[in-house]
């Protein structure tokens, strides 16, 4: 039988059939995915092949087969360790919500997001929550980043998942497609998704953390079926995508903007920080490409704003 993993515990794994059953399984024996070492073999959103085992009269489900993952998040284990544990695998796109105020949501945060979205293979859909409570000046900031971000290619919506506005175009983009909800604490991610599924109560206490032992540190995902033909993945206690490994000049790459006029820049490894006859510098010149955006790049290939590395995220 074939199905997706809604839940895993570490050891048991809750797995939906293509026809809609649930089967409790587990991993017989040693069970690795090549290329990847984690903690967990198997994450929530996998597609698994297992067979049915009678044991006594419970029937369990033995997983024999993981398909290759489209995608996948991750979290580093912050002990010395340092061991993978992958969050959560096939994701369509990930929501990052986003605030003015309360909570403040910086460029650099949102700009570190895209980029590690873009390293993971993950499409994010920009979301300008509370609408509803801004005056004049924020709503013109509003629409000043909506156009630099759709500009650079990715969707926007500015939304209120208090008053309901927009919230249709957002359960639009989500029918028949895997989902996750991002961003700082406080920006209404737990609102939004009242106001997309209002029967839904994901729990929202965070997920105790097991500590084996001083072994690693872990915390499970769980994937939800909405009523209209949508899945999300809550990964309660985690506070957003784990950190890449980048290396400076592979950055570039993931800023879909610079990415795009690269080749035209005189030296093929140029990181775009002065060197001469750089299309990137040339286009921010002609404010081709946002001064906010070649900042945040700047920041991040440079390595000097750690208060906002994606680790922080949230606290
Ligand atoms: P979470 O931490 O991201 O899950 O955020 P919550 O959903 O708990 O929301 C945090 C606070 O923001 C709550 O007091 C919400 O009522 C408020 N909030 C959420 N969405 C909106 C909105 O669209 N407009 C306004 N004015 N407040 C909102
Ligand atoms: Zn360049």
């Amino acid at each position: 039988m074939t199905g997706v993993v809604y839940k895993s515990t570490g050891s048991w794994y809750t797995v939906k059939t293509d026809s809609g059953a649930f089967y409790e399984c587990r991993i017989k024996g040693k069970f690795r995915i090549k290329g990847i070492k984690s903690t967990n073999p198997v994450a929530v959103g996998d597609k698994v092949k297992f067979e049915i085992e009678l044991i006594g009269d419970e029937t369990i489900g033995i997983i024999s087969e993981i398909e290759d993952r489209k995608n996948y998040i991750i979290r580093k284990s912050v002990n010395l360790s340092k061991q993978t544990h992958i969050i959560a695998a096939n994701l369509d796109h990930v929501f990052l919500i986003i605030t003015l105020n309360n909570p403040v949501t910086h460029t650099i945060f949102i700009d570190r997001f895209l980029a590690t979205a873009e390293a993971y293979d993950i499409p994010t859909v920009l979301l300008f929550n509370k609408m509803d409570s801004y005056g004049r000046e924020e709503s013109a900031e509003v629409r000043y980043l909506i156009d630099l971000y759709q500009n650079v290619g990715y969707t926007c919506i500015g939304i209120s998942a208090k008053t309901g506005r927009n919230v249709d175009q957002v359960r639009e983009l989500m029918l028949d497609k895997t989902s996750m909800f991002s961003g700082h604490s406080g920006v209404g991610k737990s609102t939004l998704i009242n106001k997309l599924e209002p029967s839904l109560s994901i729990k929202t206490a965070e997920i105790s953390e097991q500590h084996l032992q001083g072994q690693h540190t872990t915390t499970f995902a769980e994937m939800f079926d909405l009523s209209f033909d949508a899945r999300i993945i809550d990964t309660p206690g985690i506070k957003g995508f784990g950190m890449v490994d980048m290396d400076k000049d592979e950055i570039g790459d993931y800023f879909p903007e610079f990415f795009r006029i690269k080749n035209n820049c005189k030296f093929n490894n140029c990181l775009h920080l002065g060197e001469p006859k750089c299309a990137v510098k040339e286009a921010l010149e002609k404010d081709e490409v946002s001064w906010s955006r070649y900042r945040s790049y700047v920041q991040m290939v440079t390595g000097q704003d750690d208060t906002y590395r994606m680790d922080n995220y949230g606290k």
